[in-house]
């Protein structure tokens, strides 16, 4: 059955990985998506290969406030409404692991991104959600959002920071009828992970399968946008301030 049949959807850094991937699941479930990216060509392209008009691309650094509120301002024109803001952008920054030497404008490019980028997406979906007495706000943690020594400081903070924002607006907007969670993926071997391991797809999985606990199969991008679905369907109508943990049990060893 089609769990998002006439959705309106807007999902950041939809042009690759995760985000891609539930994108295209989001569409097959009846969502109308728009992928708001900075990869303006490969966000087209994805838009032009599902072959459908429920697609859109709109460039959209998550980092700017004029581009977050216009990636809304095309949904509510087209659309009338914004049901579902996935704010999944985010960067890994370099892969130094000592605070002694780790690199100061990294750090804030990466809270760019992954925190204030959310920020401003939550913000501005909040700004038609709360008129409209529904929605539905999801973002991309991370088992880095669990865990001490997985990532760089930067990465880890991030997505901690991504988890508090998300309790914090689900405390705030549930009194609205909006509805907030995280998917928190383990590792998965997308362009940001593979290029942060400075290793191809393969080598990637590799590593990620010597450390899984959970073996005979692998963790995909499409296994998340399933949760996703899940998550911003009436499915899940009283899931809330939920870091939804897609890690075959990784972060309790
Ligand atoms: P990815 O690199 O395939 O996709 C990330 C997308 O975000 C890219 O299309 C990129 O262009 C976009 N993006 C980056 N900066 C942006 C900006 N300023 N504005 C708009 N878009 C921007 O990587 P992915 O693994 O699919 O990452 C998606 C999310 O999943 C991220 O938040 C990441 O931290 C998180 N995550 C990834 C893993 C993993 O192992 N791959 C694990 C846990 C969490």
């Amino acid at each position: 059955a089609k769990m998002l049949e006439g959705k309106v959807a807007i999902i950041t850094g939809g042009a690759s990985g995760i985000g891609a991937a539930t994108a295209k699941l989001f569409v097959q479930h009846g969502a109308k998506v728009i992928i708001a990216d900075v990869q303006d060509e490969l966000g087209q392209f994805h838009c032009k290969t599902l072959g459908t008009t429920n697609i859109h691309y709109v460039h959209c650094d998550v980092t700017s406030d004029s581009d977050v509120k216009n990636v809304v301002e095309f949904a509510v024109s087209k659309y009338g409404k914004l049901d579902i803001m996935y704010n999944n952008a985010g960067i890994s920054g370099d892969s130094n692991r000592s605070i002694t030497t780790s690199d100061n404008e990294g750090f804030k490019n990466v809270f760019g991104v992954n925190v204030y980028g959310a920020f401003l997406g939550a913000k501005h979906a909040a700004r038609v959600m709360i008129p409209a007495k529904r929605g539905v706000i999801l973002f991309t943690s991370s088992v880095a959002s669990l865990l001490g020594g997985e990532t760089t400081h930067a990465y880890a903070v991030s997505k901690h920071a991504v988890v508090g924002l998300m309790k914090n607006l689900c405390v705030e907007l549930g009194e609205h009828g909006i509805r907030v969670n995280c998917v928190c993926p383990g590792g998965i071997p997308t362009p940001m992970l593979n290029n942060a391991l400075k290793m191809n797809k393969k080598e990637t999985q590799e590593v990620l399968c010597k450390v899984a606990v959970l073996k005979g199969t692998v963790l995909e991008a499409e296994d998340i946008a399933k949760a996703a679905v899940y998550l911003c369907s009436d499915e899940a109508k009283f899931v809330s301030g939920v870091n939804f943990v897609l890690d075959g049990g990784y972060s309790i060893t």
